[in-house]
């Protein structure tokens, strides 16, 4: 239990580092790229969005972001959401909150009781 994504429905935008930096720790380059689609997996590596090869993107022994063996682009989790999803900025980070927090908390997908939504 983080704390990090209060359940309030206010998502404050002075903070947009601050949740960047929390995304970093709370993601991994995989979780974006299977999110967002991608074909392949953190072992063999992922289709490259930029130049379209297959199985070129390769993870970072940190696994916090991937490098295309052919083009040579660069991404982390957010650059790979912008890029497949063509997202601006706010919309990336947006995006991967959703993400963590379904990853943070398993989802109750066969509940229903939402009765504190409002
Ligand atoms: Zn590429």
């Amino acid at each position: 239990m983080s704390g990090l994504f209060a359940d309030d429905g206010i998502r404050p935008e002075l903070d947009l580092s601050s949740r960047i930096e929390a995304l970093k720790s709370a993601l991994v380059f995989g979780d974006a790229a299977q999110a967002v689609g991608l074909q392949g997996s953190s072992e063999h590596g992922w289709n490259c969005p930029t130049c379209l090869s297959g199985l070129s993107l390769k993870e970072r022994r940190d696994h916090k972001g991937a490098r295309c063996s052919v083009c040579g682009t660069g991404f982390d989790a957010l650059k790979v959401v912008m890029t497949v999803e063509r997202l601006g900025f706010p919309a990336a980070v947006t995006f991967l909150e959703d993400l963590a927090s379904s990853e943070a908390e398993t989802p109750d997908l066969f509940g229903g009781d939402h009765d504190e939504c409002d």
